[in-house]
């Protein structure tokens, strides 16, 4: 059976963004493949936040995973920092690489542009090798993920062959798995950049799966459109509204052709109603599920310490 793989920073409340691009899928094929789903909270210190936040943010990722429907007598779900493996792994990652490939990756140069007060660009930088090791130490070969991540999947590739090259076959090489639809969602206020949990807690362009449901609701009433008044998909032309169909099409399964026929004869307000109908009654049905699970910590710390007990019988071995 091949190992799937994927993971989220608790930096921030998980946005929708975050479900569709690593979560949605993983839940789907959760069966198909030795699944191993991780809270990455030693990439998250990449972000400063206050520990006790990182800290609370853990058990609301691990609550919002179980209320996503990951099956723990089948999946792994763990705390990066509780397999140091991924530290050691990521130290030997660092030697396949060289300082001006690091430098040139597209998330350490947009990162590095905002960093606040109390972070450092060096944790930015070495982030790669880290997310290598996520990877190869399990021997993954499926790593759901957006599309942000498709260039740590192929360096991930690069450093993992690198390394067999010289010291023999020792890792699988993974490959990403991108959503057909959500790929990028993007920030319901301005299109063209991605819908992200690192934004401003008041970002009435994010949306975050723990919102109230009528601030989700306003949200997309007042998501940025176009002057054209027509509904149909055309990312390039319409982001905004190509946005909103991606939403739709998520919650409810349906193709992007099969909103562009249902939704051509709605008039932008009326076609946002349905958006906001769709998205609040699918994210209310989680955020149920998250406030059961989210009530018991110490079931949730269980979780976490057998999730990892499970995934540290792989990872020493290939360590
Ligand atoms: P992060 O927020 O960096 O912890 O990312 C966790 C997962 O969410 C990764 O698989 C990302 O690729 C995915 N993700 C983050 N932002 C977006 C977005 N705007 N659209 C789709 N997927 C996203």
């Amino acid at each position: 059976m091949k190992t799937m793989i994927t993971g989220v920073r608790p930096t921030g409340s998980i946005t929708l963004a975050n479900y569709i691009g690593g979560i949605k899928g993983f839940v789907e094929q959760q069966y198909n493949y030795n699944s191993l789903i991780f809270i990455a909270d030693i990439h998250g210190l990449t972000t400063y936040i206050d520990p006790q936040e990182i800290r609370n943010n853990i058990l609301d990722i691990t609550a919002m995973y179980m209320a996503c429907g990951i099956d723990i007598n089948n999946t792994a779900l763990f705390m990066q920092s509780d397999v140091l493996e991924h530290c050691n792994l990521g130290f030997l990652m660092a030697f396949q690489c060289s300082v001006g490939e690091l430098s040139r990756m597209t998330q350490f140069k947009a990162k590095k542009q905002s960093l606040g007060k109390n972070e450092k660009d060096m944790g930015l930088f070495i982030y790669p090798t880290l997310m290598a090791a996520d990877i190869l130490l399990y021997d993954a070969q499926i790593v759901p993920v957006g599309a942000d991540q498709r260039q740590h999947i192929e360096k991930t590739r690069d450093f993992g062959e690198r390394f067999n090259n010289i010291y023999g076959n020792t890792f699988k090489l993974p490959d990403y798995q991108i959503p057909k639809i959500g790929a990028r969602i993007m920030n319901l206020q301005d299109p063209s950049i991605k819908m992200s949990k690192s934004a401003l807690k008041d970002d009435k362009g994010t949306i975050l799966m723990l919102d109230d449901i009528e601030i989700t609701r306003k949200k997309i009433m007042a998501a940025c459109t176009d002057s054209e008044g027509k509904v149909y998909y055309d990312e390039e032309n319409k982001p905004g509204i190509s946005n909103l169909i991606s939403l739709i099409c998520v919650v409810n399964n349906m193709t992007i052709e099969e909103a562009n026929k249902k939704y051509k004869d709605y008039n932008y307000k009326d076609f946002k109603i349905e958006v906001a109908d769709n998205v609040c009654k699918f994210i209310k049905g989680i955020q149920d599920k998250f406030y059961q699970y989210r009530s018991d910590e110490i079931r949730l710390k269980e979780i976490l310490t057998a999730g990892a007990n499970k995934a540290r019988i792989y990872a020493s071995k290939k360590l």
